[in-house]
This record gives C-alpha cells, sequence and structure tokens, in this order.
C-alpha cells in the first residue's frame, strides 16, 4: 500500500544534471521505495534567464539510465500536475497577496540602482549591506512598510516595478531540525528579507519552491547542502502561512578527489573521467561533455558507486543492487560531512559489477562494438571470447583492446618484447613447432598444452623459449590469457599462420 512518504527531485533545468544531482534523486528514490512512498520530479524552470531547453529531457533520460524513474512528473501520473513550475506561474501570486495580507510580506519599489548606491555606501564604510529588519522601515528603502496604501496602490496601478519580500520576523532564535544535521538554530536578525515574487509576475525559487511542496503533499524535503542556508526562511514560511513543514535533509557535498571544494566539471576534464550521467552537448557552444555511461560504466555500478558518496550501510559490504540498496538505505546513516569523488574508486565499482554479469549479456554489449570494428564473427565465438577477457576488463570498451587477437592476425609485435625473447635460433624452433602443431589430432587446449609441453621437455630447453615467442606470434604481445586457450579459438591453421607471419617478419 502507498504510505505518506511523498518525496521530490526538483532540478532547476539549467543545463546537463551533475552527479551531485543524479545522487539527490537516487537518495530520494531509495528513501520514498523503502516506504512505500512516491517520488515526484518537479522541474523548477522560473527563472527564464537560466532556461536551457535541451536540460529536462536530459533530466528525464538521465533518471532513466540510472533505472530509478519517478512515480509522478511531466507527463505521468500527473494528480498533482502540472509539474513544471513554468506551468503554474498563475497560481503563486496569490500566495504572494495572501502574505502581504497578513504582514509576512511587502512591496518593494528600491530600483536596482537606488539598492546598488546602498551597497556602495555601505561596503565604503566596511559593512554589509543587508535588506532587513535593520533597515526596511527607516525610510531610506521605499517599501509599503513606509509609504501609505494610497501611495503603495499608485506605484503598482502606475506600473512602477516591484518586488514582494518576505518580512523576516526580529530578535528570534529559531530552533530547525534536520534529518541529518540534527537541531539547527539561527538568530533570525542575521537573515535578509529574501525576494518571494518578481515584478515580471514569476516567484522566486522560494516562494514556488515551498507552495509546490506544501500542494504537492510533499513529506521530506531531501536535497543537497547547498540549499541549508535557504532553510531558516523555509520554515518561516510554512509557519507564515500556517501550513505544517516537511521532513528537511541536506545532503552532504560531493568534493574533489584531490584539493578543497565541490567537485566540479573542470576536475572531470583535469583528471580524465565523467562529472555527468549521460554525454551531453551545450546547445549554444556545442561543447561535448562525457558521460559515464557513453565511457562505459554499467548504470547499476554507476548507481552503487553514487550511493557510497555520503552513505554507508554500517558494515563491510560494498556491493549492492538497487533493491539491496532501497532495504539498506537510512537517512540517519547519511554523513554531514562531505564525501571525496574518487575515480578510481568508481572504476573499482565497475569492475565488480563487470564480473558479475552474465557472459551473454556482456557479449550482446560486445558485439554492436565488433560490427563497428567491421568484425564479422558468431555470437558463440564472442562468448567465448568474453568469458576469457572479462576477469582482465574494468569496462566493455576495453574488450577489444584485450582480445584484438581472437578477431584478427596480429599486424605488430612490440618492439621491446621482439628484441627480448626472439633471439638466434628461435625461427628455427618455431618451424619444429608448426610442424609439431600440424600434427595435433585433438585441438582441445588441454591436448594441445599437453602435447606442446612434453616436445619442449624432450628438447631439454626452457619453457619460456617456446612459450613467449609463441604468444608473441599469436598476440603481438606478452598478454591475453591462457595460451592454448587461445590457441584452440583460432584453429590450427590460424595458429600456423600466425607463427608463419612471426618467423617471416622477426
Ligand atoms: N531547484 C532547486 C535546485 O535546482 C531545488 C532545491 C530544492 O530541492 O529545494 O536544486
Amino acid at each position: 500500500m502507498e504510505s505518506n512518504v511523498r518525496v521530490r527531485f526538483a532540478p532547476s533545468p539549467t543545463g546537463p544534471l551533475h552527479i551531485g544531482g543524479v545522487r539527490t534523486a537516487l537518495y530520494n528514490y531509495l528513501f520514498a521505495k523503502k516506504y512505500n512512498g512516491t517520488f515526484v520530479l518537479r522541474i523548477e524552470d522560473t527563472d527564464q534567464t537560466r532556461y536551457v531547453t535541451n536540460a529536462e529531457q536530459y533530466i528525464i533520460d538521465a533518471l532513466d539510465w540510472c533505472n530509478i524513474p519517478f512515480d509522478e512528473g511531466p507527463g505521468k501520473n500527473e494528480k498533482f500536475g502540472p509539474y513544471r513550475q513554468s506551468e503554474r506561474k498563475d497560481l503563486y501570486k496569490q500566495y504572494a497577496d495572501t502574505l502581504i495580507k497578513t504582514g509576512w510580506a511587502y512591496y518593494c519599489f528600491d530600483t536596482s540602482e537606488e539598492l546598488d548606491a546602498h551597497r556602495k555606501g555601505h561596503e565604503a564604510e566596511g559593512k554589509t549591506f543587508i535588506y532587513n529588519w535593520h533597515n526596511r522601515e527607516k525610510g531610506r528603502l521605499v517599501n509599503s512598510l513606509v509609504l501609505t496604501d494610497e501611495e503603495v496602490q499608485n506605484r503598482i496601478t502606475s506600473g512602477k516595478n516591484f518586488v514582494i519580500r518576505f518580512k523576516t520576523p526580529q530578535d528570534e532564535v529559531l530552533k530547525m531540525e534536520d534529518e541529518i544535521r540534527g537541531n539547527i538554530t539561527i538568530d533570525t536578525n542575521t537573515l535578509d528579507d529574501k525576494i518571494l515574487f518578481k515584478g515580471d509576475g514569476m516567484p522566486t525559487y522560494h516562494l514556488a519552491n515551498i507552495v509546490d511542496d506544501h500542494l504537492m503533499e510533499i513529506s521530506h524535503v531531501i536535497r543537497g547542502e547547498e540549499w541549508l542556508p535557504s532553510m531558516p526562511l523555509h520554515v518561516l514560511l510554512y509557519r507564515a502561512f500556517g501550513w505544517d513543514a516537511p521532513k528537511f535533509a541536506h545532503l552532504p557535498l560531493i568534493l574533489k578527489p584531490v584539493g578543497k571544494g565541490k567537485l566540479s566539471k573542470r576536475d572531470g576534464d583535469k583528471l580524465g573521467f565523467p562529472v555527468f550521467p549521460l554525454e551531453y552537448t551545450n546547445e549554444t557552444t556545442g561543447d561535448v561533455s562525457r558521460g559515464y555511461k557513453e565511457d562505459g560504466y554499467f548504470s547499476d555500478g554507476f548507481i552503487n558507486m553514487l550511493a557510497f558518496l555520503g552513505w554507508n550501510p554500517g558494515t563491510e559490504q560494498e556491493i549492492f543492487s538497487l533493491e539491496g540498496l532501497v532495504e539498506a538505505f537510512d537517512l540517519k546513516r547519511v554523513s554531514k560531512s562531505g564525501a571525496k569523488f574518487s575515480p578510481d574508486k568508481a572504476s573499482w565499482f565497475n569492475q565488480q559489477y563487470m564480473q558479475s554479469k552474465n557472459d551473454a549479456v556482456l557479449t550482446d554489449l560486445y558485439l554492436p562494438i565488433l560490427t563497428e570494428k567491421g568484425i564479422s564473427t558468431n555470437k558463440e565465438y564472442v562468448l567465448k571470447v568474453v568469458s576469457s577477457i572479462k576477469e582482465r576488463a574494468v569496462f566493455v570498451n576495453d574488450f577489444w583492446d584485450l582480445s584484438s587477437f581472437f578477431f584478427e592476425t596480429p599486424t605488430e609485435y612490440d618492439a621491446k618484447t621482439s628484441k627480448k625473447n626472439w633471439k638466434e635460433g628461435t625461427s628455427k624452433l618455431m618451424t619444429e613447432l608448426i610442424s609439431v602443431i600440424s600434427s595435433i589430432e585433438d585441438f582441445s587446449s588441454t591436448n594441445t598444452e599437453k602435447v606442446i609441453k612434453e616436445w619442449i621437455t624432450a628438447k631439454e630447453i626452457g619453457f619460456g623459449k617456446v612459450m613467449q615467442p609463441l604468444r608473441l606470434s599469436l598476440v603481438g604481445k606478452l598478454a591475453g590469457p591462457h595460451l592454448f586457450d587461445i590457441i584452440t579459438m583460432i584453429g590450427k591453421q590460424e595458429t600456423i599462420n600466425r607463427i608463419e607471419n612471426a618467423i617471416e617478419k622477426l
């Protein structure tokens, strides 16, 4: 049965979703599923100046790839819809008006030039200008707290630009509770009177966010730490409206792998890892940012890695399926301090997931890569290749490097290795080996190994004298899985051809 737990992921469509945003979505999803609740996607697009057209679709595609679908949102179960704030635009004004009527908000007519002058004046005296209790009623600022009702109405009807600000209560120690951070107190005299509504008819983030969380019956607000400074205003807004506030949980920041501060796209570019789930093309500049998906990460491994950036289950276990995460997740185990992002750990998770993936699944991922390289082969053969190389692979994109010799005769031989291993007498030895191989009837891995090793032993020479040049002939370098597995896979004729090639070229 559905519970009263309703959480929302409320991104602003200003660009691609950073992995910090994906983690916020993930924690909301895990929390919702754990309590049989509802995970809502709300698009907070009230700031038209920062609006990017392909961003909303990017967010939806990213959640889709991560396999953390929303239950309600644009185009889906719209019972509390619409879920795009731009489509709810007409709704917010009445709430701003209510706050004016109840004395919790006021009109301000100060022009930006006037405000700038106040700021500069304060700076000159080494002070910071804050629009709040301190100066709002002194007469220097032009607002409905000092103007008469008539003056206010005249200004509005004559089309003078205005904003509506929240009238923060004075002299109060506001007590708040965060599910992760515990009790927080703040002196309301340090807060500024934030703008709730703008003259262009649009609400600001603060007003729209609170009104929508209330109307959408959100029970828990789980969001990034960067919104913690907004919490006092939000708590006060709930009080002003006479509404019950949801519970709040502010997630820790995701930090740079080295140095201090928040993980940025620049860190990714510098150290060579993506900070976005999917590849993203900037519509104006055409710049392409890499994505985890395109870089060959498995989405389940990616999600597992993200879950651990700021949370831990309290045990040693690190590998969790999505269902396992739902079961183990607990807001109380989310840390207060920032979580350092580790590209190595991200690869490690992928490697773990690689090992646990079914060979048939990996084969299906490898086949299109082979087709693109113009390799025509059969699925059964690829399946065998995959099972022999997967333990050395971190990404599907590594498969080709690890296995090209299963499909193509080497055309080059590693120079250093050749010099060291292809000595005088090697060609003669390899020619003899060709005749040994030609005579093998049962070409299974175990039998070829047995015959060739017996021959080496009978010749009373070191194994390396034959095995290294043989590997070099077949692979082009000293790498790859068990040599006799390669031999049976590529077959007798191809083995002989490759040895002949090496004799000719080395
Ligand atoms: N629109 C805000 C953002 O872009 C949402 C903050 C919140 O969850 O309240 O992150």
